[in-house]
């Protein structure tokens, strides 16, 4: 399989490239040449598959060429294996055909698990095989860091960085950072915000002369291999739900168009999907393009569904790159365009293509609380505020009563203490049994000042497995 950019000036590369490759060189984001697609028949001979064989067939098309059959089914094996229920990501009813599919069964409670587990192990997969280590250098706001360093704590070939603004993280999301040890894993608190953080990480691939000839890898959503992960739930949730032969709704909490990028990958792969909603939080550029084709930046606002907090959505490059007939310099012109302040619309014709198959809707803080509130009053069931947003959003959005609503049910509530609280909701949360402890478990953590010079020397101090580099 091979790689190109949505910029179209890059030069293509194979699986084994692209995972080790962030944005391509002319800026843009790297998305398969041509797309596998599935047969009805084939996708229904999947029913019953045990998750990571399911996870095989649908993401084989995508690594071959760079890893053997049997290198990745033992890898996908290993990586589904850590998850704390049986069926990896099981579906609960909601309501008549009305469903959420449980992604935070993983070692973070965060649907982030399901790529960056797998990253990890593909990371040092290929690396051993090269003979090469790597430095990760990440920000993180909450769920992307733990997820991260819980993929990568075995990983003999990389060493992990993580950035996160000091005292601006919740408690359990720092706790689940600071309490894996390794002599590769290194948390680094920022005296600093979020995107102090992000911009250092920006900087760090912009002149990476402080890592010594070391390669600098990307574990945000932009790598490719994330999203590649993300495909297979969607597959998994309608054959439980009599896919292929009938068609399935998905509503996704989202920001960076990262898991619902996956879904509407899925369809083109075969998948017989009918709907897919976008659900944003009040930082809505996102509803705002899918609703009234406008992509203009706004300011940032803090909502109590923080990991989907952005200005700009970095996956939605990719949508555009389809909906513009695949044209890389079109797309340059328009992230030209989008750089320089501007925002953009694109042509009707291109929009109302969206339209066919994206609905949407923005939910503010107080909706998301009800949301909350009212999913327990009728079930029991106690929702994170992002899966919140998501249930909301297949509740005002639906098109068909008749077809089956699945929604991504993307963190475990306890991740999110301050949103069940607020809803008013009177059920105390309870870390699932891996994490009883988190609270009583030592810390390790480094403050470093607001300084990319400390952090980037930090960095070349501790890259080589704790030694310099
Ligand atoms: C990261 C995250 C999201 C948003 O994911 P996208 O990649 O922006 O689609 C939603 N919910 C939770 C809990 C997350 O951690």
């Amino acid at each position: 399989m091979r790689y190109i950019s949505t910029r179209g000036q890059a030069p293509a590369l194979n699986f084994e490239d692209v995972l080790l490759a962030g944005l391509a060189t002319d800026g843009g984001l790297y998305v398969p040449e041509n797309l596998p697609r599935f047969t009805q028949e084939e996708i229904a001979s999947w029913a019953g598959l045990p998750y990571h064989e399911l996870a095989f067939r649908v993401m084989r098309p995508f690594v071959t060429g760079s890893i053997p059959d049997a290198d990745f089914k033992k890898i996908l094996e290993q990586t589904y294996g850590v998850f704390s229920h049986n069926a990896v990501a099981p579906l609960r009813q909601l309501n008549g055909n009305e469903w959420v599919l449980e992604l935070f069964h993983g070692p973070t409670l965060a649907f982030k698990d399901f790529a960056l587990q797998l990253l990890g192990r593909l990371l040092d997969y290929v690396l051993e095989k090269r003979g090469e280590r790597v430095v990760i250098v990440g920000a993180t706001s909450g769920d992307t860091g733990s997820a991260a360093i819980e993929g990568c704590k075995h990983c003999e070939n990389v060493d992990i960085f993580i950035l996160h603004p000091h005292n601006r993280v919740s408690e359990v999301q720092r706790r689940q950072m600071t309490t894996i040890f390794g002599e590769n894993i290194h948390n680094i608190a920022i005296e600093g915000n979020f995107d102090d953080c992000q911009e250092m990480v920006k900087a760090s691939f912009a002149d990476q002369s402080f890592l010594k000839g070391t390669r600098l890898v990307a574990v945000n959503s932009i790598n490719w291999a994330r999203i590649m992960a993300q495909i297979v739930y969607y597959f998994h949730a309608a054959l439980q739900l009599g896919g292929p032969a009938r068609s399935v709704s998905f509503s996704v909490p989202t920001g960076n168009f990262g898991d619902i990028f996956a879904g509407y990958l899925a369809r083109n792969m075969g998948l017989p999907i009918n709907q897919l909603i976008v659900a944003t939080n009040r930082n809505d550029i996102l509803h705002r393009f899918m609703s009234g084709n406008q992509y203009v930046k706004e300011t940032l606002h803090a909502t109590l569904s923080p990991s989907m907090d952005i200005m700009v959505s970095s996956n939605f490059e990719r949508l555009l790159f389809d909906l513009h007939g695949r044209n890389g310099a079109a797309i340059a012109g328009l992230m030209d365009t989008f750089k320089q302040g501007g925002g953009f619309s694109v042509e009707e014709e291109r929009w109302t293509e969206a339209r066919k198959l994206f609905d949407s809707l923005a939910v503010d803080d107080a909706q998301t609380c009800e949301t909350i509130a009212e999913v327990f009053a009728q079930t029991g069931e106690l929702l994170d505020p992002h899966t919140a947003i998501g249930v909301k959003a297949a509740r005002e959005c639906r098109r068909s009563l008749d077809i089956p609503m699945v929604i991504l049910g993307t963190a475990h509530p306890v991740k999110f203490p301050d949103a069940v609280e607020k809803a008013g909701v009177g059920k105390a949360l309870e870390l699932p049994a891996h994490l009883s402890d988190l609270f009583e478990r030592d810390e390790r953590c480094t403050v470093l000042p607001n300084d990319l010079k400390a952090v980037q020397a930090f960095v070349s101090q501790h890259g080589n497995r704790g030694k310099p580099l």
